[in-house]
């Protein structure tokens, strides 16, 4: 077996999912949604597998759907993007960040990443022969700052992946955040993979800014979607590229022998989301923050110390904070163990140096679960 792979755990989301799944617990780990998600992009789904939509479609996805990417992106982000030579089509983000690691980095190239990271990173980089160099956030800011960029970039920089808005942290960057880094990947050359497959879960007054809207950076940018998180359908794993013609050209070598094509009929569907999804967009986040809202009023009416969440579907307890003095990992263990509740230990989500005192939290869920969730956590204190 691949070394890099063999000696991986498996992912602490199915470790959680797993447990819950097995516990019959409630499970406020790995992140979905409990609602069944928009009626009529599920609707559309049946019609175009009923209506023939299910052959191999193009290898860099259907032409309705890239124009669909890139007319959302001009509504939503101001971009300008050619959907022919600028949009491709991924099974799922997780294809997307595959095809940009392994598409781009040369071997022995230095990959920035920010640690909590998404926890796909850091084996496909290896993977693909690079060298990840870790900056290491800390809460409750998890703020970067210049001289941690300084020690970050090398000459043998290629890459910066950036998360945003963040998973696990909640955190929407500023627009000075994003100005710093972009300084930096312009000195040093660097191309940025951008994951912003959380850009349309952001709670007002926060507002998502894409990095590839920055000066200098629309030639350097990677901008990586996923329709599984607009819409709440996280399973479909239909996800987007964006990135200008060169890159695209590169992008295009990988994906052809990852997954080739993404199954058509839910192409099909997400570009008819994406077409009429003028009053989903505009409401889900609004419902999610009341569901964030709730689960903060009833962990803080039990003593826990919560962290600000600015989008995604996660909020973060500060354990030390709450009064429990043990590690993540083991209050998470004991959690859905003992009091039948799933979280997520974001130690997990550190490549080294971990930070063991915030539990992640998923409030995507129904207002009874989330009180059932805060009344078990309570119980494994
Ligand atoms: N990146 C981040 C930061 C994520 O949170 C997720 C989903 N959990 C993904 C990538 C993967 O998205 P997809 O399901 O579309 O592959
Ligand atoms: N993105 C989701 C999370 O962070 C699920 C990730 C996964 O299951 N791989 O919980």
């Amino acid at each position: 077996a691949n070394p890099i792979f063999a000696t991986l755990p498996t992912t602490i989301f199915e470790e959680m999912s797993g447990l819950a799944r097995a516990l019959g617990a409630i499970n406020l780990g790995q992140g979905f949604p409990d609602d069944p998600g928009p009626e009529a992009v599920r609707a559309k789904a049946a019609e175009a597998v009923l209506n023939g939509y299910n052959q191999y479609p193009p290898m860099a996805g259907l032409p309705e759907l890239r124009q669909a990417v890139a007319r959302h992106y001009a509504r939503t982000q101001g971009l300008d993007l050619d959907w022919e030579h600028e949009v491709t089509v991924t099974s799922g983000a997780t294809e997307a960040l595959a095809s940009a690691f392994l598409g781009l980095i040369e071997p022995g190239d230095e990959v920035i990443v920010f640690q909590p990271l998404y926890d796909a990173y850091v084996p496909l980089i290896r993977r693909a022969g690079g060298v990840p160099k870790l900056v290491r956030l800390s809460p409750p800011e998890w703020r970067f700052d210049r001289a941690m960029l300084e020690a970050a970039f090398t000459e043998r920089t290629r890459l910066v992946v950036l998360n945003n808005p963040i998973n696990p942290t909640g955190v929407v960057l500023p627009e000075e955040d994003l100005a710093l880094l972009a300084e930096f990947c312009v000195r040093h050359d660097a191309v940025a993979i951008c994951d912003e497959v959380w850009e349309q879960v952001v709670f007002a007054p926060a507002r998502h800014r894409p990095l590839i809207g920055l000066p200098g950076m629309r030639g350097r940018c990677v901008k990586i979607g996923s329709a599984g998180k607009m819409f709440g359908l996280t399973g479909w794993k239909v996800g987007f590229l964006c990135a200008a013609p060169a890159l695209t050209r590169t992008l295009a070598r990988t994906h052809q022998f990852l997954t080739f094509t993404t199954p058509p009929n839910l192409q099909a569907a997400v570009a008819f989301g994406l077409e009429t999804g003028e009053a989903w967009f505009a409401e889900m986040p609004g419902r999610l923050a009341a569901s964030r809202d709730r689960l903060t009023e009833e962990l803080r009416r039990e003593g826990f110390a919560v962290l600000p969440s600015q989008g995604t579907y996660f909020l973060n307890l500060d354990l030390p904070a709450s009064g429990i003095d043990l590690a993540d990992r083991e209050f998470a263990l004991r959690a859905v163990q003992e009091a039948g509740v799933a979280s997520i230990p974001v130690s997990a989500l550190y490549e080294e140096a971990p930070v063991t005192t915030i539990l992640r939290l998923c409030f995507s869920k129904s207002d009874e679960t989330l009180d059932e969730g805060v009344r078990r956590l309570a119980r494994a204190r």
